[in-house]
């Protein structure tokens, strides 16, 4: 099949219009928002975006909160991360 785009991809509905640097950035969100992530629960390639920041596997069910573009951010991971050492840390005491 003849590639419709040459790069604009999902921004070609845009134009010429907004700049490049824009487009490029909604290209970018675009592109890792609408696709499928692997599900955390069972490791399958079948999340997808619900909404903002919610995050539903099409096999399992499991519904989830994540970054609002992505379902895993590297800032929620050091969330995730500070919060189990801080639990840890509540069963020394
Ligand atoms: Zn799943």
């Amino acid at each position: 099949m003849a590639r419709r785009t040459k790069k604009v991809k999902s921004t070609g509905r845009f134009g010429v219009r907004y700049g490049a640097r824009l487009r490029k950035d909604v290209r970018r969100i675009e592109e890792v928002s609408k696709a499928l992530h692997r599900c955390p629960r069972c490791r399958l390639q079948a999340v997808k975006r619900q909404s903002v920041g919610i995050w539903k596997c099409r096999k399992c069910d499991y519904l989830f909160t994540g970054g609002a573009w992505e379902p895993i951010t590297n800032v929620g991971k050091r969330v995730n991360r500070t919060a189990r050492q801080i639990e840890e840390r509540k069963h020394e005491i």
